[in-house]
């Protein structure tokens, strides 16, 4: 193919999609990466993290921006890697815990897909634990865990379908009488509930939690693809380490196997510029913004399954296809809720006031024609 036609049909292909910077991209946990996050992704992103002889410094910057992370989680110790985003933490979290000797997979029906594929994929035993205001009952889960035995609890800290946090606190407790181990799933609250919920336990200041998923391409602010599989220290995490003769250090870290360094790089250098500071006030005005939407919508009338301690909202409405594509048509792109019947709004870096009020009036449109 001529570079000109190869070029005008990535054009054709780019203005036939819809694009963050351009259109209403209001469901997806997705938003346009850091500059510096893009500029450190093109430096490193052809070089493989997974051959440690040579890049032992791209492993470094990788060691160093999880321990970053895993303090915000109240880890002082951790470890860890980059993986391809939340699926693939969850699945080796989940890994680890079986290769420790834990079978059962405690969980509730507001945790995310990947949690019940993973334990499919590993035949482990998922045991659903029933929820109190779309939050796991820690009564539930003792009986439960009474019943079937130590297993892995995974919380979810900022749940997908309606942003709710589980409370990781009393679950931990709950399964240190069962000899069980936690697991975090705060792939998209971690750069949240940290920073508005300060007085909250919510990681490894909980002697049970062993492993917490973050993802770096949400609220982090790097480019796809890059997850952050967070553990406790270098003895939970031993299993990920595998021998593989033909590297010339003779092993290699994570399920995968090439693993590229511009996630690695492009995570640890938003999150050095970040930091801290950058994230909390970033997530305080998601939280305002978020609070906004909230009473808009209230002010049409419709509910909210609970009101949400992370950015996402879920809209109540029975009609949720009609109005997801109603609205698409229109240009502003929502989800489904999933657990329940409405439509998602998560409240990222790019959904300004000024998209949320487009949103809001195109709702009302919608709403009224359907009537
Ligand atoms: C987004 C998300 C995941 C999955 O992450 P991917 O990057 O899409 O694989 C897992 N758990 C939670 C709570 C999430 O929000």
């Amino acid at each position: 193919m001529k570079l000109e036609d190869i070029m005008s049909r990535l054009a054709e292909v780019a203005r036939s999609v819809p694009i963050h910077y351009r259109d209403g991209i209001l469901g997806s946990m997705t938003t346009p990466p850091h500059p510096l996050a893009k500029a450190a992704f093109d430096m490193f992103q052809g070089l493989n993290v997974n051959d440690e002889e040579l890049y032992r410094p791209l492993r470094e910057l990788e060691e160093e921006a999880i321990k970053e992370l895993g303090s915000y989680l109240g880890g002082s110790r951790c470890t860890g890697y980059i993986t391809s985003g939340g699926s693939e933490s969850n699945l080796a979290a989940l890994y680890l815990a079986r290769e420790h000797g834990f079978n059962n997979v405690y969980y509730t029906a507001a945790a995310h897909h990947s949690i019940t594929k993973a334990a499919y994929l590993l035949r482990m035993r998922p045991v659903e634990v029933k929820m109190k205001e779309y939050r796991m009952d820690p009564a539930s889960l003792r009986s439960l865990c009474k019943a079937n035995g130590p297993g892995v609890v995974v919380v979810t800290v900022g749940t997908t379908s309606v942003g709710t946090i589980d409370p990781v606190e009393e679950v931990s407790d709950v399964a240190a009488e069962c000899d069980s181990i936690v697991h975090v799933d705060a792939a998209l609250g971690g750069l949240v509930a940290p920073f508005v919920y300060p007085n909250r336990k919510l990681g490894f200041q909980n002697g049970p939690v062993m492993s917490a998923t973050l993802d770096p391409h949400k609220l982090g602010l790097a480019p796809l693809p890059a997850g952050g599989l967070i553990v406790r220290d270098e003895h939970w995490f031993k299993p990920l380490d595998f021998k593989a003769e033909y590297y010339p250090a003779g092993h290699q870290v994570g399920l995968f196997g090439t693993r590229s360094g511009g996630p690695v790089a492009a995570t640890w250098a938003i999150v050095k510029y970040m930091g801290r500071d950058g994230y909390a006030a970033q997530a305080h005005e998601l939280m305002e913004r978020t609070r906004y939407l909230l009473n808009e919508v209230k002010g049409l009338g419709l509910e909210t399954p609970v009101d949400p301690e992370v950015p996402v909202v879920c809209i109540e409405h029975a009609g949720d296809d009609y109005l997801m594509r109603s609205l698409a048509k229109e240009g502003v792109y929502v989800y489904k809720c999933g657990l329940v019947p409405g439509i998602r709004v998560v409240v990222m870096p790019h959904v300004t006031k000024a998209l949320l009020d487009k949103f809001v009036s195109l709702l009302r449109e919608v709403l009224s024609q359907q009537r």
